[in-house]
């Protein structure tokens, strides 16, 4: 059942809660073992809480607007009394003494947590593979990845062990798994949702996004998350925006704009197939198609690259083995054989490499060299797309150049991995919204199909995703599992 459909029956007093929580927790006893969506999972709790939305129901009170519907959250957001990892061995023990913003949020609408999904550590890769916690295994084929890094949440809401999922982007982190599960995964305007309580990697890019598997969950799960909150001082200072009705209004007479640079080499023909298919499938449905151009578009790789490693070399120095988290108990001689010993220990390879990388960028000598450049483009970037958005309303493009691919295969190829997020990564150094909408599927695998709208139209992408999915078969798609 759709969260849209959950809450209308449980508001109603047709279908307890706890029915709802215990057949999710009932899937979940049948298809973790084989998807592993998950690093914790909160039964009693979770049933304690629809315990008492069933009980506010039955005494007439009034309920959220997510009533009773599960919801599992990326470990890297954190959740009062429930620990959250972030996917390392170093915050593997961490209990965070309080919520993030979003969690509050979905809480007072009376949303039920069920766990707490699996990711690439700290946010750092496109497989979740990267996971202290050992790998995500994708619903629709379980020797391929499920994408990244918000694999787990993408993951169990396509195989029904969640309805509704949070994941985060920094560089691609929810659209990449929601396009390699089918499912629709979204990535707000950059201050759109407080960070308030993610735990950062790459904190001028990230923004926490709502994962679902149609476009009006999505919308309403955004509804709820989004809005002005004073603990994240990049927080816009605008009421909360309210997404359902766009999607009632038409999509026809929207204009839409292809990068040619988006079909170039590296795209992998299987999925330009399908993508050009859901061109036509957006001419018919009203919509017009106009050529524009990112003639910067190989260089958002390089700027994405050199930032993001830059930010998490500062947010990560905070891991000392000190203040919390995992702490080396060799004997040291001196406090900075202390600190080697706990990071190199607590951290994966993908982590240290990035830290050391951005440590790099940011050093005298080369800071100029590299990270000045990287900020310059993305300015650069920037203004290209704001010049496109004078030729249309939206832009699409594959979210993913390529289908999802065997557990293993690139993950001694960390450039091939990088690669593989030249379509996503624009959105996060904008700062504009992007969405990833199921589009069809390529030898039994999914194809995600990406919308880019201008900053806080929202309602722009979502629109157009539901006129899209309004036009498909795939519609609301479940794993075979
Ligand atoms: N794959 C990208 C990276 O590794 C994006 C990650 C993300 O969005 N958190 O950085």
């Amino acid at each position: 059942m759709s969260c849209r459909e959950i809450t209308k029956l449980v508001t109603l007093g047709q279908l307890p809660a706890v029915e709802v929580v215990s057949s999710v927790l009932e899937r979940i006893s049948q298809v973790e073992g084989m998807v592993h969506a998950f690093i914790s999972i909160v039964k009693g709790e979770a049933l304690k809480r629809a315990k008492e939305v069933d009980k506010k129901v039955k005494e007439g009170k009034e309920v959220g607007k997510l009533a009773g519907v599960p919801v599992a959250i990326k470990d890297n957001i954190c959740t009062s009394g429930i620990r959250t990892t972030c996917g390392s061995h170093i915050l593997e023990n961490y209990i965070p003494p309080y919520n993030a913003t979003a969690i509050d949020r979905l809480l007072r609408e009376d949303a039920i947590i069920i766990g707490k999904t699996n990711m690439d550590e700290f946010a750092m890769g496109s497989t979740t593979e990267n996971s202290y916690f050992g790998p995500t295994r994708n619903p629709w084929d379980l020797n391929k990845v499920p994408g990244g890094s918000s694999g787990g949440s993408a993951a169990s809401v396509s195989a029904g062990e969640a309805v509704l999922a949070l994941g985060s982007d920094t560089g691609g982190s929810v659209r990449c798994p929601a396009s390699f599960c089918s499912v629709v995964g979204l990535k707000p305007t950059y201050g759109l949702v407080s960070r308030y309580g993610l735990i950062s990697y790459a904190n001028s890019l990230e923004q926490i996004g709502p994962i679902a598997k149609d476009v009006y969950d999505c919308a309403l799960l955004l509804s709820v998350i989004n809005g002005y909150d004073p603990k994240d001082s990049t927080s816009i200072r605008e009421e909360r925006t309210e997404y359902i009705s766009s999607l009632e209004q038409t999509a026809e007479g929207m204009k839409i704009g292809v990068f040619q640079e988006f079909f170039g080499k590296g795209v992998d023909v299987n999925v330009s197939d399908i993508v050009h298919k859901s061109l036509k499938r957006l001419e018919s449905i009203g919509t017009s198609l106009v050529d524009v151009s990112l003639s910067k578009l190989s260089y958002s790789l390089p700027a994405y690259y050199i930032i993001a490693m830059s930010e998490a070399s500062s947010n990560l120095a905070r891991y000392d083995g000190v203040r919390y988290g995992f702490h080396s108990e060799k004997e040291a001689e001196n406090w900075k054989t202390y600190y080697s010993d706990t990071r190199q220990k607590g951290f994966g390879a993908e982590v240290r490499r990035r830290i050391i990388l951005g440590t790099y960028a940011l050093s005298a000598g080369y800071f100029n060299e590299y990270y000045v450049k990287a900020l310059q483009l993305r300015t650069l970037i920037k203004r290209e797309f704001e010049k496109a958005f004078e030729m249309c309303d939206v832009i699409v493009s594959p979210t993913m150049p390529v289908l999802p691919f065997d557990i293993g295969e690139k993950i001694d190829d960390p450039i091939s991995l990088y690669l593989c997020d030249i379509h996503t990564v624009p959105a996060n150094l904008t700062g504009m919204p992007s969405i990833s909408i199921p589009c069809g599927f390529s030898n039994g695998l999914p194809v995600g199909l990406q919308f880019t709208a201008p900053l806080f139209r929202e309602d722009l992408i979502l629109k157009l995703g539901q006129a899209f999915e309004d036009s498909c078969e795939i519609s609301n798609p479940s794993s075979n599992l």
